[in-house]
């Protein structure tokens, strides 16, 4: 019998995808890629099913299908194409483990699958709980899924609480690295390009999520989705910048002691977590020297240089279908500002307006939610032309 733990890995040709794959490769006892899919990058797609040795492949982008079956002519494996056969692919009783490592609101009707089927998630695809965090903990009552973080943040706060009570738990404090414009001035920000804000200082990651750390919508995305995971009210989540990238995040309890989380600023580390959880892999992986780091430094962020943070304090205070409708505004925005229809100081701007313009809905009901991404889509993309 195989006792390997079956993976499926939505969203593998991404950055977080391939440094899954890395991990599967180091514990090849442990674990075995059963799914793969891809948005659009067909080749490395199949390139990936070949080396790995997944069983399933699917591409989102139906006009891919037949490149897809092509590359993979000959071989023993399953092709699918279409956002539908990775939603229903949850179901698929092999597989244990899913990592959601896709981009955006894309993520979230999967991950409600997987938990139907009482899979364990690794989460990075932190837009799901973002748009709808209550949805997804209401469905994790009656399921026997699990969700474990795979960002570096919330694998750190989630490290801080082992052996903790909830009760005894003051705060969070999430650490931000600030990103490429951190020191820069309002003014300064007006003239950005694409390529200063694509330049990240600590972190190598996908094009959205780099944009979305110069924008520090990233780190808002991150308050909302420690809401949910660790259950805490508004008022317990604090962020702090820390250029350096070495604490991933902390925890103030009752006592007024904190915890912190320190690790090199590498995505392997938290993914191999996340995996390998409740036990610690041991790794041949690059250690971390803290004499390399005497200068761990500490700053208050800076809200009028990056009003998307607090955006995303208020739409969780208001919650409903407020996270929702600025998601979705963001995903816009950020693909406009990538495509040279916007300027950087502009993709607040469009989130902003579009939350002041959306019907709000207290209670949504998934329906809902599908609809005010539509929605909130249209609106968005309306202001840009
Ligand atoms: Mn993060």
């Amino acid at each position: 019998m195989d006792t390997k733990r079956q993976i499926a890995i939505l969203g593998s040709t991404g950055s977080i995808g391939k440094q899954t794959l890395d991990i599967l490769a180091e514990y090849p006892d442990l674990f075995s890629p059963y799914l793969l899919t891809a948005n659009t990058q067909v080749e490395l797609l199949a390139q990936q099913a070949l080396k790995y040795g997944a069983k399933h492949v699917i591409i989102a982008d139906k006009s891919k299908y037949d490149t897809l079956k092509a590359l993979l002519n000959g071989h023993d494996i399953i092709i699918e194409a279409g956002t539908e056969a990775i939603s229903n692919a949850m179901c698929i009783p092999e597989i244990d483990t899913v990592v959601t490592a896709m981009v955006g609101y894309s993520g979230l009707e999967p991950t409600i699958n997987a938990i139907k089927h009482d899979k364990t998630i690794a989460l990075a695809n932190k837009e799901t709980l973002v748009v709808a965090g209550e949805m997804i903990y209401n469905l994790l009552d009656n399921s026997q899924s699990k969700i474990y973080p795979v960002d570096s943040e919330h694998g750190a706060i989630f490290q801080c609480l082992i052996g903790e009570d909830h009760d005894s738990i003051d705060k969070i404090i999430l650490t931000a690295s600030g990103g490429p414009f951190r020191t820069k001035s309002i003014e300064e920000l007006q003239h950005v390009t694409k390529a200063d804000a694509l330049k990240h200082p600590n972190w190598n990651m996908g094009a959205k999520i780099t944009i979305d750390s110069a924008t520090m919508m990233n780190k808002g995305f991150e308050v909302i989705e420690a809401r949910w995971l660790f259950d805490m009210r508004p008022e317990q989540i604090e962020v702090v910048v820390h250029p350096q990238s070495i604490i991933h995040s902390m925890v103030e309890f009752k006592d007024s002691s904190i915890k912190a989380q320190l690790g090199l600023p590498d995505m392997h580390l938290p993914i191999r977590y996340a995996l390998g959880f409740p036990k610690r892999l041991e790794s041949k992986c690059e250690r971390m020297r803290v004499t390399d780091y005497a200068n761990l430094t500490f700053e208050t962020p800076d809200y009028k240089k990056f009003p998307l943070l607090g955006t995303a304090f208020e739409a969780m205070r208001i919650a409903g279908n407020a996270p929702c409708v600025m998601n979705a505004a963001n995903e816009i925005a950020v693909a406009a500002f990538l495509n040279d229809k916007i300027r950087f100081i502009d993709i607040p701007i469009i989130v902003q307006k579009t939350m002041e313009n959306v019907s709000f809905i207290e209670h949504p009901s998934y329906a809902d939610y599908v609809n005010t991404n539509t929605v909130a889509r249209k609106y968005a993309s309306s202001i840009i032309k």
